[in-house]
């Protein structure tokens, strides 16, 4: 076998954001594993632009990823290995970067995502195994890279190297983006055993198999807490039309019932939606979908059609029912106006489910109570409590020493835990009142009721709610993550 190397081919690999060894106990996991979209449609993008493509999710197969990227490198020999990483995520595929170093001698290894992209030179200069860094969105990026096939791609927008000296060069941000109608569907078949391999949130769907599907990019919004570095603040979306033949494909080769869209802003252009909803009641796919919305671009008429058209659950980002603490990191900071909105949703026949976090710098003992009396005034049906993290590309992460304690450790940065603790505030105190608004809210026979509704609502959520019935309760009773155990 010749030793070279194929130029024209890259290992894409989606590094597990968890201890490894702890992976298969983890509560995260249990509860909820989407497969890895951007990177399935750079696999798309790069085949058709005749460069060979594939895929090892870590995330869906901790226990053996590590034995089939070396197994992929030695039978491929693939001239590029490329990670997508989140800030939990990135030491592990640095590991994993050295790692595939080591096993295939002359492989190049780029990095793109969500963390990359906001430390920029910064993650070449502290990192030698990382030969370039993709910032933002990596499809054409990545394909200029692999065509020019040099160490040195002076002129490729969005790529940051090293030049032969050993300075690092940062060749800016790409100016014109990509029309996202030209893209074709993510490669989901290259995702080792989609759909089953991923799942949904428990009760956060009412029919199996299940996915995810994202149809826009970006947010025009600039909150405190939210790093928009790969997409930035424009927002650009798939026609209606391309949306149905999306899920339209969905169904008839992964014969998937319900869609979870994990857009940002689903409703941000409206005419986009109503014509969406409309060829779903014209041309009924017999699939429902949830998504996310902010609330200044949802009205009832609108809501209606969704629900028409199959909408199943809305989730609504409210962060904390303390307005003056929401003023400080959001527009538009309206509590009474989110309430309505949220009456509106059930009023429609939709689920809600409400999005909250936790330990915002300025949070206090005070605004947690401020946000169990609001959430549990409302009509909702779910929500999720983030612990806050401050990740680089926030804005908050400029001056998030100046507002508390934080403790940088990137691989427990998956809010999950607070790494950052307010001034004011202690992290035992913090970690007490979040089991107290979980507990809370689980006691209220309103939402025992609701639960027990989904025995018909949602019968494979209570299957697997069942198989991991004491993971479930342990996890509840201690808020510690099964991995922790082993610390
Ligand atoms: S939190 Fe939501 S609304 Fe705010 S900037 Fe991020 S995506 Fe936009």
């Amino acid at each position: 076998m010749s030793n070279s190397l194929d130029r024209k081919r890259i290992l894409l690999v989606h590094p597990l954001g968890y201890r490894k060894e702890a992976a298969g106990k983890d509560i995260s996991r249990m509860a909820n594993i989407m497969p890895p979209l951007g990177m399935a449609t750079i696999a798309a993008y790069l085949e058709r632009r005749g460069i060979a493509a594939d895929i090892i999710d870590c995330y869906a197969r901790p226990a053996e990823a590590d034995r089939l990227i070396v197994e992929y490198l030695r039978s491929f020999r693939p001239g590029y290995i490329g990670f997508s990483c989140t800030t939990s995520s990135f030491l592990d595929g640095a590991r994993l970067a050295g790692l595939a170093k080591s096993a295939l001698p002359g492989i190049r290894t780029v990095f793109g995502g969500v963390h990359v992209s906001a430390r920029r030179e910064q993650a070449l200069a502290d990192y030698p195994m990382v030969d370039f860094v993709v910032m933002g969105e990596g499809e054409q990026t990545l394909t200029e890279l692999i065509e020019a096939d040099s160490s040195e791609p002076a002129g490729i927008e969005g790529v940051i190297y090293r030049d032969n000296a050993g300075t690092v060069i940062n060749n800016g941000y790409r100016q014109a983006r990509l029309e996202l109608d030209e893209l074709p569907f993510p490669a989901y078949e290259k995702l080792a055993g989609y759909p089953a391999a991923y799942m949904l949130p428990i009760f956060n769907y009412p029919k199996a198999p299940n996915t995810s599907c994202i149809s826009s990019r970006g947010c025009p919004y600039a909150c405190s807490y939210c790093d928009r570095s790969v997409f930035r603040r424009s927002f650009r979306y798939n026609s209606a039309g391309y949306l149905y033949e999306h899920l339209q494909y969905l169904k008839d080769r992964f014969h998937i019932r319900h869609i979870n869209f994990y857009d940002d802003q689903f409703t941000f252009n409206r005419q986009r939606v109503e014509e969406f909803c409309r060829k779903m009641i014209d041309h009924p796919l017999r699939m429902t979908f949830n998504c996310a919305v902010r609330a200044e671009h949802i009205d009832y008429e609108l809501l209606r059609l969704m629900r028409r058209a199959g909408c199943w659950m809305i989730s609504l980002g409210i962060e904390t029912g303390d307005e003056d603490l929401l003023a400080q990191h959001r527009q538009n900071a309206n509590l009474a106006m989110l309430a309505e909105k949220i009456r509106l949703i059930k009023k429609a026949g939709i689920r809600t489910k409400g999005l909250l976090m936790m330990g915002l710098p300025g949070e206090s003992e005070k605004s947690i109570q401020k946000s169990m009396d609001y959430v549990f005034s409302l009509p909702i049906d779910d929500f999720n409590l983030a612990k806050f993290t401050p990740f680089p590309g926030s804005p908050i992460y400029e001056k998030i020493h100046e507002l508390g304690e934080f403790e940088e450790d990137w691989e427990k940065m998956d809010c999950m835990s607070f790494q950052f603790v307010p001034k004011g505030m202690t992290r035992e105190r913090l970690e007490e009142l979040f089991i107290r608004f979980y507990k809370t809210h689980y006691m209220r026979p309103k939402v025992l009721l609701g639960y027990a509704a989904m025995l018909w609502k949602s019968p494979d959520s209570w299957r697997r709610f069942a198989w991991n019935f004491f993971d479930f309760v342990k996890f509840a009773r201690s808020n510690k993550r099964l991995g922790d155990d082993d610390e």
